[in-house]
Parts: structure tokens; C-alpha cells; sequence
């Protein structure tokens, strides 16, 4: 019966439409920075900073606990978003060129009368399509000064990037055509890496003292040795770039360039008038103690940005039929494990913070902890449109759970897979499932298995793949995780090879082959 669902759902908004003359169908603002993980959001339990004003989505809203993405990487996880599809059936495992002709929930909206804009990181290769108005950094942007890419060309904007993708954004919002319905996708450059703060959060978060999380001096014992082998540890893989040394004077700009991408082995501190060398165990704390400043004085400026856009819409009368969400790409290592970076299938990076308010729609202050993925969000926007959600998408919209309804086939358990093996960090490419309890990750190339407990280990630091009395549960995971991989049709044990190197939307190149290669 679902196609009557379908027919009730598409006819009644426009029905509305016909009787008072004025499209009722909810604005969707979709706010989505890059890299930031959910525990550093005050809302769920941040340890290390507050963010005010993402709060008050979680307070005025619903916070889904257990959001989580297919391929914990930027654009892939962007892909999937747009497409509501898996890596493997959206064309962008790693850093492709996304095929702007495919499918998008923006054509779909804008083709069902939605007002639909993209501000701000973009990095899928390919121009913006099913937008009527689109603003994009190239590539990665730069956090000041940023170039952006245009319906009328390319335009430099003097400034600091979060202000001004929230300047652009409400310049959206205030030159829309005010009897279409809209779906603007506000995303933030912040906080990926170089993590550079704007002046004042600069100042005031490397006065702090950051704690630290619990595994930061993991040792890896019991872990497959992808984890040992990657190349994005706080201590050992930040270059001088990273913790923001400052250069001796008198270097070339390539002398300039070899100092700041090497990683120093000691650093020198000011402190009360006298130089400490900084060394070892110290040096290690205070890399942690740089890297998590700065990224968190990065944050600081979105959640500025988060109580900007709120406040307009209140002002503007906006805010009861406009759906807020706050989300991130993937999640973060903060020093979880030792790392920085994602792309691992450990909970810090696989975890995408998901906040939504909808005053007309959602209760307040709901906590949810059904799972959800990215490739959800595309039909859950389609439905909320009208729009009838074609079978290949494979998300499933979660409209349900925003109405506080928890149909009884929802699902308990996902499939995951990463790719760019070894990218820019040596990470080794594997896929595997997430369970409500369980967590089974296999590292093919290095067929090495990692299985965890997430209710008795939830920091997962002990893999019992190899523990013989855990032998039955082993065997029953592998089984529903190669029913879970045929069920997405991910048929094959081929991965993809990662395009040269620069393919990552600096221009818009042309799409990149896949080139497969057996196990
Ligand atoms: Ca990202």
C-alpha cells in the first residue's frame, strides 16, 4: 500500500496550495559543517567546549543519538547525502568527480517547487546541479579571503569563511522568492583541517587547557594493524602547518613550505619570559592541547553562525514552518584512539551529530536513538515534500521518528564502507556492520578483523574477533554482515583505486573511470 501513501502525501500540499493560495510545505534549512564531531557539541555531553546556540536545536527539537554515515570521508558522505545512495552506486567512493546528471533530492525538490541554494563547501568536482541559486568554495576553500564559485563566475569575498557563508546564506533567505517554499543547504568550510580560527576565538581558546579523552594514549593492543600503520596520529603525524609554528625568518617560500609540512620533534615554548624545549610525553600533550584549540575556536564561529540564522528566522516570523537541521559530513577523531582525521569506522568518526527542529512538525527536547544514516536524509526531505521517493534510493526517510512513531521493522543494524586506501593518512580500506550492541569491521587488504561490544566496551578498545569463546557471536556478525552487503549490492570484493592525486575539485574536472582491482 505504500504507493497510496505516496499518492495522499503528493496530492495534499499542493492541494493546500490550491485552496488558500499559498504553498504550505515547510522550508528545510540544512546546516552541515565539515568535520565536526558530536562530542564536541554541548548537547550531547561535549567535554571539551559549549555550543549555545546548536543547543537550542536539541532543546526546541529532536537529537538523534545514533546518526551515522556510510563512508566516514567528505565528499563521499556529501555524494550520498545528495543521492541517498551508497559510495558504490553514487560514483563517488573517494575523491571522484560527482556525475551532476544523476538523480539529486535538490532536482528532486526544485522539480516539486521547491526554492533550492548550496552555499558553501561543495568538493564533489562537478558544477552544482538542481540549484537555483548555488555559491561554493573550490575544493577545500580557504578559511580567509575565499574564492567562491558562481552562477556568475568566480568572486574572492574579503573576510573570515564561517561569517561569510552565513552572510551569503541569509542574503538566500532574503532575496527568495517569498510564494515558493525553500531548501537551502548552508554548508561550512569549518572546522577541517588547518583548523584556522577567526582572531577573537584564536585568543580566547589558546588560553584554555583542553582535557583529555580517555584513549588518547591508546596502545593498540588487540587491534588489527590498520590502526598502527595509519599516518593520522596526534603525536606523530602533525606537521608544524598543523600546530601553527611560526617559520625562522629569511626562508624561501619553498624552504617555508619543507618547515611548516614536517613534523617537529621538539618545539620551543615561551613561558613566563623563559624558553622551554618541549620534548617527548610533553611535547605529545602539548600537540593535543594546540590541535584541539584551534579546532574548537573553529566551531565557536559556526555556532555563532547556527544563532544567526535562528535568530532571522525568528524574526522574520520563519522559524514555525522551517526545519532546522544541524549535522556535520562524518564525525572526528579528538584525539580518540590517539587520532585525528575520520575515515575509521570507530564511533568518533562514524557518528554524525544530527539535530532537527520543526516547531510545526516535532515535539521539544525528543532524544531518539533509532539509527539513521545520511543516506536517509535524502528521502526523508523528499517525503516531507511530496515528493514519491523512487525505489533505487536506498535511505529510507525517517519521518516516523519525527512524529515520535518507531515502525517495528526499522532497522538495528547498517553496512559500511571506506575506500581511499592509504589516501592522505595510510588508512586501510575496509567495510563492515554496526549493530545496536555489535560492531564487526574487516580490513581486507590485510584480512584482519576487529569485532567489538559496544554496551561492555563502548570506547572499543578490546577486539574479540580472535577470543575463542566469542566464537558463535563472530560467525552469526560475519553472516548478517554479508546478508547486510548483498542486500545494498555491494556485489563484489573489489575496491576502488583512488583517482591521481588533485582530482578533488580544485577545478571541474572531468569524471574519473573507476579502475577495480581484485582483492
Ligand atoms: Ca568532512
Amino acid at each position: 500500500m505504500r504507493w497510496i501513501r505516496y499518492l495522499i502525501i503528493s496530492i495534499l500540499p499542493f492541494a493546500v496550495s490550491l485552496t488558500n493560495g499559498a504553498d504550505k510545505r515547510p522550508n528545510i534549512l540544512f546546516i552541515m559543517s565539515d568535520d565536526h564531531a558530536a562530542h564536541s557539541i554541548s548537547a550531547y555531553g561535549s567535554k571539551v567546549n559549549t555550543t549555545s546556540n546548536i543547543d537550542r536545536l536539541a532543546r526546541e527539537g529532536i537529537k538523534f543519538n545514533s546518526c551515522f554515515c556510510v563512508n566516514s570521508i567528505c565528499a563521499p558522505s556529501r555524494a550520498s547525502i545528495l543521492t541517498g545512495k551508497y559510495s558504490h552506486k553514487n560514483g563517488v567512493p573517494v575523491f571522484n568527480t560527482f556525475d551532476g546528471s544523476q538523480p539529486t533530492v535538490s532536482k528532486y525538490l526544485q522539480s516539486a517547487g521547491y526554492y533550492t541554494g548550496i552555499i558553501g563547501k561543495w568538493h564533489l568536482g562537478s558544477q552544482p546541479t538542481g540549484f537555483d541559486y548555488w555559491s561554493v568554495l573550490p575544493s577545500q576553500g580557504v578559511y580567509y579571503n575565499p574564492a567562491f564559485l558562481t552562477q556568475d563566475g568566480r568572486k574572492v569575498i574579503n573576510g573570515y569563511v564561517t561569517e561569510i557563508i552565513t552572510d551569503l546564506s541569509l542574503n538566500f533567505l532574503k532575496n527568495r522568492p517569498k510564494d515558493k517554499p525553500f531548501f537551502l543547504m548552508c554548508h561550512h568550510k569549518a572546522p577541517h583541517r588547518a583548523w584556522e580560527p577567526n582572531e577573537k576565538y584564536k585568543i580566547e581558546f589558546a588560553k584554555k587547557v583542553i582535557p583529555e579523552p580517555p584513549t588518547l594514549w591508546d596502545d593498540y593492543s588487540t587491534r588489527a594493524d590498520a590502526i598502527r600503520n595509519c599516518k593520522q596520529k596526534v603525536f606523530y603525524d602533525m606537521t608544524r602547518r598543523d600546530l601553527k609554528l611560526i617559520p625562522p625568518a629569511n626562508l624561501s617560500p619553498a624552504e617555508k613550505n619543507k618547515w611548516l609540512s614536517t613534523k617537529p620533534t621538539s618545539v620551543e615554548i615561551q613561558v613566563d619570559g623563559k624558553t622551554n624545549i618541549l620534548t617527548g610525553i610533553e611535547l605529545n600533550k602539548y600537540k593535543y592541547q594546540r590541535y584541539m584549540q584551534d579546532y574548537l575556536a573553529c566551531i565557536q564561529s559556526v555556532d555563532d553562525s547556527v544563532g544567526v540564522l535562528l535568530d532571522y528566522l525568528d524574526k522574520e516570523g520563519l522559524s514555525d514552518n522551517t526545519i532546522v537541521i544541524y549535522t556535520s559530513d562524518q564525525g572526528f577523531f579528538l584525539g580518540d584512539h590517539g587520532l585525528y582525521d575520520k575515515r575509521f569506522m570507530y564511533e568518533e568518526s562514524l557518528k554524525m551529530p544530527f539535530l532537527l527542529r520543526w516547531k510545526n512538525g516535532v515535539k521539544t527536547g525528543v532524544v531518539e536513538d533509532s539509527i539513521i544514516l545520511n543516506i536517509d536524509f535524502a528521502p526523508t526531505f523528499m517525503e516531507i515534500a511530496g515528493v514519491k521517493i523512487p525505489d533505487d534510493i536506498q535511505g529510507r526517510s525517517f519521518l516516523p521518528l519525527l512524529k515520535g512513531e518507531h515502525p517495528d521493522n526499522w532497522r538495528t543494524r547498517f553496512y559500511y564502507r571506506y575506500y581511499h586506501d592509504p589516501g592522505d593518512h595510510n588508512t586501510a580500506a575496509h567495510y563492515g556492520m554496526r549493530t545496536l550492541t555489535y560492531k564487526l569491521i574487516y580490513y581486507w587488504k590485510l584480512d584482519q578483523w576487529e569485532c567489538f561490544d559496544l554496551k561492555n566496551d563502548p570506547l572499543e578498545l578490546k577486539n574479540f574477533y580472535n577470543d575463542k569463546d566469542k566464537q558463535p557471536i563472530v560467525a552469526k556478525l560475519k553472516q548478517e554482515l554479508y546478508k547486510l552487503k548483498k542486500e545494498v549490492q555491494d556485489n563484489d570484493e573489489f575496491a576502488y583505486k583512488q583517482p591521481p592525486h588533485g582530482v578533488d575539485g580544485r577545478t571541474f574536472s572531468a569524471p574519473v573511470k573507476f579502475d577495480p582491482y581484485q582483492k
